[in-house]
């Protein structure tokens, strides 16, 4: 199978925080991989930015090295590396100050499309739409994209939402959220809207419960300090989690269009029942042998932030009143395993009678490793034995049902980089979304801070504090394994 690779018209990419670890680590090998595919015209161009004072060779040996160290893909020639960094070029900006800024803007070419990457701390996300304005770079062909965090709460999201929105139109702001860029969530769509099988069975007569989890096996390693001021509430549920649920529980748009999307996405996280603290569990990882535990890893021994969380959430709506959503992320888990598992209610009757056993269907959306999706069905057990029935799984993993183009699925930055150039705001959260995702989580912040509760500790290597499996038991249901 060959994908149809559509060229982009030339268009020039500013990353702010050309020299971070992001830009290396994702942005700029995406990039990299999306010129190797034909996508990325020769005279498209990408300007990395930050204070350093580096001459654009010495910026070209950074993308260079980044491409040697994080690019995966298969399919780029020999020669390739440099033909794409002479595409590359380099000033010495700073963001809060007027340093670069007239050589930025010399450097723009008028009438082409103009991004502007924000990947650079969060509290430079207002001056640099500030001097970009200032300068004479906000006009209407350019679009910026922030990164996240998008604010720690829902005074400071409203506050950046209005400090961008005075620079630059809803329309031209793209607020990412790489979960969302991920080709197995994208599928999930597909597989909802484009098949006449699920949709029918798609709410609470026939789902009993939902699960989302997202498990790391790394500790918070040297983001210490922010992981202890946001905690997994804030850096993983508001955003990455609270998106999976949206893409999961939305009505069908009317169309496949960013605002029609979104506002389905945003009417989910307005259904959403304030969360009671018992269904809420929070851990930190303890210390193993060779390794701290979660207090010493943040610097901090009184720390009271989370790197596990696990709750059960409800949605009131006609169509998920009754099936709850269990979500559970963590770090220094016993396994890497993103996956959303929609787990269907017992056949009503089993006419093969009570040795048979009651069996369910569950369709399973892996995030990672291994992109996919299994949906166990339930089968006679092949020989003679009687009707005895076992639950097997259809698969589909990209690799193998798209032979050799899946097994290079691309990267959640490859597509959303290029979405930004298109000017498809449709896999990016709105304004409005960020603050109601905000709004619901609030008030559960505030409460551990009011009644001082404090997460409990688990093992490393584990599948988070027991508290957690109790969560789940007593609503007679069990968390699935967390495995890669
Ligand atoms: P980082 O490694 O600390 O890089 C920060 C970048 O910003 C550097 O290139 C730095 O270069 C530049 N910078 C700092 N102050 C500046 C100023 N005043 N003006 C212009 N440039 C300045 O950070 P990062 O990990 O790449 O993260 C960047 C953003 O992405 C953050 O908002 C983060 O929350 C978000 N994010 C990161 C990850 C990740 O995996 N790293 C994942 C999700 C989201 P100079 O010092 O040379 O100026």
């Amino acid at each position: 199978m060959v994908s149809r690779v559509i060229p982009v018209d030339p268009f020039d990419l500013v990353i702010f925080g050309g020299t971070g670890d992001l830009a290396r680590r994702k942005i700029l090998p995406a990039l990299f991989r999306r010129f190797c595919s034909g996508q990325m015209e020769d005279e498209s161009r990408i300007i990395g930015a930050a204070r350093s004072d580096l001459t654009r060779d010495e910026f070209r040996q950074i993308v260079a090295e980044a491409i040697a160290e994080f690019n995966t893909s298969k399919d780029c020639e020999t020669g390739t590396v440099e033909a794409f960094l002479e595409r590359i070029d380099y000033v010495n900006v700073d963001a809060k100050g007027e340093d670069g800024w007239k050589e930025l803007s010399d450097l723009m070419i008028p009438g082409r499309v103009r991004a502007f990457y924000f990947s650079v701390a969060p509290s430079l996300f207002g001056p640099l739409a500030e001097r970009l304005h200032a300068h004479g770079m906000a006009d209407a062909d350019s679009r910026i994209v922030v990164e996240k965090p998008f604010g720690r709460d829902l005074e400071t999201a409203r506050a950046l939402n209005a400090t961008l929105a005075q620079h630059f139109d809803e329309s031209q702001i793209y607020r990412i959220d790489h979960y969302l860029g991920k080709e197995t969530v994208q599928n999930l769509m597909a597989v909802r809207f484009g098949n006449m099988l699920f949709e029918p069975l798609w709410n609470s007569q026939y789902v009993d419960h939902i699960q989302i989890t997202v498990a790391e096996t790394v500790g918070v390693g040297g983001r210490g300090e922010y992981y202890d001021r946001s905690g997994a509430m804030r850096d993983m549920v508001q955003n990455h989690l609270m998106q999976l649920l949206c893409l999961i529980a939305m009505e069908p748009p009317a169309k496949f269009d960013p605002d029609a999307v979104r506002d389905e996405k945003l009417k989910v996280i307005r259904a959403l029942d304030d969360v009671e603290p018992a269904n809420i569990v929070r851990g930190q990882y303890g210390a193993t042998k060779g390794a701290q535990d979660y207090a010493h890893d943040v610097e901090n021994p009184r720390a009271t932030s989370e790197s596990f969380i696990a709750m059960r959430v409800n949605i009131s709506n006609w169509r998920w009143a009754g099936t709850p959503f269990y979500l559970r992320t963590g770090k220094k888990l016993k396994a890497r395993s993103s996956e959303i598992a929609v787990i269907f209610k017992e056949t009503p009757h089993s006419i093969f009678g009570a040795e048979a056993g009651r069996h369910r269907n569950i369709l399973t959306i892996r995030l990672q490793p291994n992109e996919g999706m299994d949906l166990d069905v339930t089968i006679k057990e092949p020989g003679p034995g009687g009707m005895r029935l076992i639950d097997v799984p259809l698969d589909m993993t990209f690799a193998e049902a798209l032979g050799p183009e899946g097994e290079d699925v691309p990267d959640a930055y490859e597509r959303l980089i290029m979405d930004v150039i298109r000017g498809n705001q449709t896999l990016f959260m709105r304004g409005d979304e960020v603050e109601a995702a905000w709004a619901w989580t609030d008030p559960i912040i505030e409460g551990w801070e009011t009644r001082g509760d404090r997460p409990v500790s688990y093992e490393p290597g584990s599948s988070g504090p027991e508290d957690a499996l109790v969560l789940i038991h007593r609503d007679g249901r069990r968390w699935r394994e967390i495995r890669s």
